[in-house]
């Protein structure tokens, strides 16, 4: 090991991997480390791609008002983040500028513009689908990636406030999207097998916010609702949930009024991947330096 590379995150800084901002969770990505995330992204579509999924591409942001319908603040208050603006006059802004270099908080006047932080990818999705009206028989697939922000601030770099999901979404009958989820929930194992870093695939749920929320957390787990795959990445007693593998059975449908072609209530499940934390993964378990990676790795990468 390198004399800069101490603890795994500085050796991500020192390989210029990952670069610092001075914001815990928010990084600069190197050529190396996208290029990985690029090829990654390849190996997923090499296992989902002949599906046929819709492609679909979001920008980061989404609509306020979809946002606030979605349920979301309900559930994770703490790590939604919203855009806010500067919407004075000249006045407003001679104040603004006096408090910005008076070293005063100069952010009390921003207002809430109409976009809001999307807290993962398929979140702006599923009212765009109910717009198109029933689901025909045999449902509807997307293929979704986008950066995403949570408010959590932390040290340890697989825990990033901006990252990047790819997913994809069933919609369809109850039938369609379990059998969706179990596919995944296999193609998940082995498509990690193949980058050769230890995993276990278990139950999960969501950090729910609040008193309520241990009740929301344990009925996901009873039910079985999400299942992660882990790596350890930061340490080996807490893995780190690398792939999601969700069931919300008929939430999304009822809430935007998704309905199957026969008038039933959509059923909704996706899978999600962690970009930056399956590169992470690999890096550290295979070290900085790509070339030295396994040849079976190197090769489900590179080809
Ligand atoms: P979730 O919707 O919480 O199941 O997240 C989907 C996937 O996004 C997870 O399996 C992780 O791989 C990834 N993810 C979630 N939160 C973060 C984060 N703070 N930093 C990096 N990746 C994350
Ligand atoms: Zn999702």
């Amino acid at each position: 090991m390198c004399e800069n590379c101490t603890t795994f995150r500085k050796g991500l800084f020192a390989h210029r991997l990952l670069i610092e901002t001075g914001v815990d969770g928010l990084y600069g990505r190197g050529g190396v480390f996208e290029d990985v995330i690029h090829r990654f992204d390849n190996l997923i579509t090499s296992f989902g791609g002949a599906d046929g999924a819709e492609v679909v591409r979001f920008p980061p942001g989404m609509n306020r008002a979809l946002f606030e319908k979605s349920g979301y603040l309900k559930s994770f208050p703490n790590l939604a983040g919203t855009i806010h603006a500067f919407n004075g006059n000249d006045k407003d802004h001679a104040a603004l500028l006096e408090k910005l270099f008076a070293g005063e908080d100069w952010t009390y006047g921003q207002e809430a513009t109409d976009i809001v932080l999307a807290p993962a990818a398929c979140y702006p999705l599923y009212p765009t689908v109910a717009q198109l009206g029933a689901l025909p028989e045999d449902g509807r697939l997307y293929d979704l990636q986008s950066y995403c922000f949570r408010r959590e601030p932390s040290q340890d770099p697989a825990r990033q406030q901006f990252f990047r999901m790819r997913e994809y979404v069933r919609i369809g009958s109850p039938e369609q999207v379990t059998e969706f989820r179990q596919t995944w929930l296999d193609r998940g194992r082995e498509l990690i097998a193949k980058l050769g870093v230890p995993f276990d695939v278990d139950v999960a749920n969501d950090p729910f916010f609040g008193r309520a929320g241990r009740m929301l957390a344990n009925n996901q787990r009873d039910q079985k609702l999400k299942f992660e795959l882990l790596v350890p990445i930061e340490s080996t007693e807490k893995p780190t949930a690398c792939l999601s593998f969700n069931y919300h059975q008929d939430h999304f449908g009822t809430l935007w009024g998704i309905s199957q072609h026969d008038g039933e209530t959509a059923h909704t499940a996706c899978v999600g991947f962690g970009m930056e934390r399956v590169a992470l993964a690999l890096f550290k378990h295979h070290g900085f330096e790509v070339e030295k990676w396994p040849s079976p790795v190197r090769k489900a990468l590179w080809g």
